[in-house]
């Protein structure tokens, strides 16, 4: 779960350093290599920005993903300032006038249409700031799928009712607007679903088929041309078990199985979590050790304000011990507990600070250091860093 590298790194970290994020680089590019490689050729792989936008995350990536997914102007702002000439695909809700402007203005070659006023919208800001050129339009669908096909998920963003995406009455609606004398610029190229989040492979292809069942249904009966469709992210990370991955191997090809008669279909996947979520370890050390009622705790520097995913998910955040060496510096017997179970939790004010429950160890005392794995996806950014005001992080770079 720990590389040796990682290890070594947290074992020689200056103690000031701590708490400190370490991204191994070189994982995270043979990672997405081993995805890439496992996908068809007429799958293109994107990543979404929002799991994480660092700019040593979203460089390490270029070399096997095709673009770039974000969903908000700041998003936009960010990858372009890092990564000026990538492709980039415009997602989610409420995006403002200003943002769509933005995204005109930036070249922005794809939007994932979310609503038929975002439509209007995006027509007739297309016509005044960027008449030059054609803006290419996935609308995102919102198919009313079931528990039966969404079997597992983790968090659902369609399916079922939501904020996300439209309705497909409605999607057939922006098809008529998209194909008739008022579309202006906008060139309809396919459909966009994204509708949950923890899904296996072979969930994934049974939505993938759906969804591209019901395009090629929908383009039929429109008499229209519908030839790319993205299936989204969501591909399942297991926080329980951090040696299993998400089988690209038999995802892709199912998908290559879809494909097969499907000469005119582009397929587009992005996902983020199952790309970045290994490549990132969170390391601290224990600042106390207390029993409380029977239980034990042990309190960590940090908390999460810097690692937000287990309060976030409601799951315990795996990690591994690194003790330290170092004499102990004071008079009084060094705190130290054997062979029992630990609470893990961090530095601030809440009973929701907890990084993982009841977790078995042989010795964990003062000073020790723990490192948390998983921490490359949805950690530090969706972390409200500066609830308590504790110092930030140190992040470092494998
Ligand atoms: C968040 C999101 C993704 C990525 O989801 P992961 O679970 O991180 O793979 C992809 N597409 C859209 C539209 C999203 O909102």
């Amino acid at each position: 779960m720990i590389t040796p590298a990682v290890r070594t790194r947290v074992a020689n970290l200056d103690a000031a350093e701590l708490p400190a994020y370490i991204h191994d680089l070189d994982g995270l590019r043979a990672h997405v290599a081993t995805v890439r490689a496992a996908l068809p050729a007429r799958v293109e792989l994107y990543y979404a920005a929002k799991a994480n936008p660092a700019p040593k995350i979203l460089a390490a990536l270029a070399a096997d993903v095709s673009g770039y997914e974000v969903s908000s102007g700041g998003e936009l702002a960010h990858v372009l300032a890092h990564l000026p000439t990538v492709p980039i695909a415009f997602g989610g809700p409420g995006k403002t006038v200003d943002e769509l402007i933005a995204a005109l203005r930036a070249g922005v070659g794809r939007f994932h249409v979310e609503s038929r006023h975002e439509l209007h919208q995006l027509i007739a800001l297309a016509a005044r700031f960027r008449p030059e050129r054609d803006v290419e339009v996935l609308l995102r669908v919102n198919l009313p799928l079931g528990p039966d096909v969404l079997h597992g998920a983790a968090l659902t963003m369609g399916g079922d009712s939501g904020p996300f995406g439209m309705d497909p009455f409605e999607v057939e609606s922006c098809l008529r607007l998209l194909t008739g004398p008022d579309a202006g610029r906008a060139r309809l190229r396919g459909i966009h679903a994204h509708l949950a989040s923890g899904l296996d492979a072979d969930t994934q292809l049974a939505v993938a088929e759906r969804v591209i069942g019901w395009t090629r249904d929908v383009a039929v009966r429109h008499r229209v041309a519908l030839p790319e469709v993205n299936i989204g992210g969501g591909m399942a990370v297991d926080y329980a078990d951090p040696a299993a991955r998400f089988d690209w191997t038999r995802f892709g090809a199912g998908l290559g199985r879809l494909l097969a008669d499907r000469p005119d279909l582009t397929v587009r996947i992005e996902p983020g979590r199952a790309l970045t979520a290994y490549c990132g370890w969170y390391a601290t050390e224990v600042l106390d050790l207390k029993h409380s009622h029977g239980s034990t705790f042990a309190v960590l520097r940090g908390g999460t304000h810097h690692l937000r995913t287990p309060a976030a998910k409601g799951h315990d955040q795996p990690c591994a011990i690194v003790p330290t060496t170092n004499p102990w510096p004071y008079p009084w017997p060094r705190p130290q507990i054997h062979d029992t179970e630990v609470t893990l939790t961090g530095q601030l004010c809440t009973p929701k600070d907890v990084f993982a429950r009841r977790r078995p160890v042989s010795r964990l005392r003062v000073g020790d250091r723990v490192v948390f794995a998983m921490a490359g996806a949805y950690a530090w950014n969706i972390s409200h860093h500066d609830f308590l005001m504790h110092p930030h992080p140190s992040f470092h770079y494998l």
